[in-house]
């Protein structure tokens, strides 16, 4: 979501540029040099296409596809005047190996080296095809030197294609990192309380869809203040990562969640299960938790318990994030006036 913000912003910065300097090229170039006046007409146009695309991107809902029609537009309006001015000798081809980095900026590795080659390859048929094409700038460059600029112009799109390759693999990473540490616990490595929450509003929107059901499970640890108050902190943060470590291994990984809610507090969904299953679960994680061998450093035994509080409800019956957990809460509640170290369904 993050890495998609950039990338439009990039997209839409590129386009303004694009339109920005297409006009600049078309106000200011007939008053440098002498030139046919095909360049006003075909900058006139190049304008107001960069200009439509500018507009368009600015004002409507940012779409995955994007930055693929910039890019399209872009070399549409790069390339009829690249091939009417010199082709390789054109001051436009100076343009080329930007192209590639554009697409490393608001793509991945794989585009990007699709980009270069292309690249490059037009390059190669610009050169095959000299004389092809009318060249309206009417200058006379030895073949020669055509040659090395063709050549030095693919060695700057292939360098360009492998610094924007890079520098995609180093944001892409990071990109990554960022995602993942925004959705993690730091102590437990559980999904923290926000992954959760955005895990449950997906599950209950489809559960609703598709008649499925769906469980909430609440899991509270019991007098956990006296852990702390006896042995410190460090045995309490101890005793939080082991739990976590014994719900994890008993919630399905592919289609449930377990996550910290919060303290002491932990949450887990169940999607697709009826009440007595997800009952069965919730006993499981009781009793791993009531048989755990959790010690310190120096031998004590630990005694930790939980009570869970669970609710599972069906297609029309969920409603909101809100309604569940409170659900949930209420039965864990319940478990907690009844002596805890249980588990109480709703
Ligand atoms: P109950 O059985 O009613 O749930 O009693 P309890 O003592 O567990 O309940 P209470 O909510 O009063 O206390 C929760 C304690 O959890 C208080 C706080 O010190 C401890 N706690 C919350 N977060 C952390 C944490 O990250 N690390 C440690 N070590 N303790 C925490
Ligand atoms: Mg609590
Ligand atoms: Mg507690």
């Amino acid at each position: 979501m993050f890495i998609e913000k950039i990338r439009h912003v990039i997209t839409l910065k590129t386009a303004f540029l694009i339109f920005f300097m297409t006009s600049l090229a078309t106000i200011i170039r007939p008053l440098m040099i002498e030139q046919d006046v095909l360049f006003t007409y075909v900058g006139i146009v190049n304008s107001i296409a960069m200009g439509g695309v500018f507009v368009y991107l600015k004002y409507t809902k940012p779409k995955s596809w994007h930055p693929l029609l910039l890019a399209n537009v872009g070399m549409l309006v790069l390339a009829p005047i690249t091939f009417v001015s010199g082709g390789i000798n054109s001051q436009f081809a100076y343009l080329f190996p930007i192209i590639p980095i554009f697409v490393a900026l608001v793509s991945n590795a794989k585009y990007t080296w699709l980009t270069g080659l292309t690249v490059i390859i037009v390059v190669i048929g610009l050169f095959l095809s000299v004389g092809v094409f009318p060249d309206f700038t009417y200058e006379n460059v030895p073949h020669s030197k055509t040659a090395s600029r063709a050549v030095w112009l693919c060695l700057a799109v292939f360098m360009a294609t492998k610094l924007g390759v890079e520098f995609n693999r180093i944001y892409s990473a990071l990109g990554n990192q960022i995602s993942e540490q925004a959705e993690t616990d730091l102590l437990t490595g559980l999904n923290n309380r926000r992954s959760v929450m955005s895990f449950l509003q997906t599950a209950i929107d489809q559960a609703k869809n598709e008649a499925r059901s769906l469980s909430v499970m609440m899991i509270d640890l019991d007098h956990f203040k006296t852990i702390n108050d006896s042995y410190g902190h460090l045995a309490g943060d101890l005793c939080l990562k082991q739990v976590a470590r014994l719900i994890k291994q008993n919630v399905r990984n592919a289609s449930d969640l377990a996550g910290r809610f919060g303290g002491e507090e932990f949450i887990v969904v169940i999607k697709d299960i009826d009440a007595q299953k997800a009952y069965d679960i919730a006993n499981n994680i009781r009793l791993s938790i009531e048989q755990a061998n959790i010690s310190l450093n120096n031998n004590v035994q630990l005694d930790i318990t939980a009570t869970l509080g669970i609710c599972t409800l069906k297609g029309e019956q969920l409603s909101t994030i809100e309604h569940c957990v409170d659900l949930a809460d209420k039965a864990l509640y319940q478990g907690k006036k009844e002596g805890r170290n249980r588990v109480v369904m709703i």
